[in-house]
């Protein structure tokens, strides 16, 4: 079984936190990490000019699910 010489895909390192990633992930190495960097680019690109309701404490917790581990 040494002539079926198949190119796998290199592992690259997960882009958040450089740890090995995971195919599931691809290409991070979790969910979390997957999600680090949703974050980042919705937090990045959805500028949105003239956001309609900045005062507005209606979206508490849109951001901030991270850090929040309330049990
Ligand atoms: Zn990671």
């Amino acid at each position: 079984m040494s002539n079926n010489v198949t190119r796998l895909r290199q592992p690259k390192p997960c882009p958040i936190c450089n740890k090995q990633s995971v195919q599931v992930y691809h290409p991070f190495c979790s969910a979390r990490c997957a999600d680090v960097d949703l974050n980042r680019w919705l937090n990045g690109s959805y500028v949105v000019p003239g956001k309609p309701s900045e005062e507005n404490g209606n979206e508490q917790h849109a951001y901030g699910e991270d850090e929040d581990d309330n049990i």
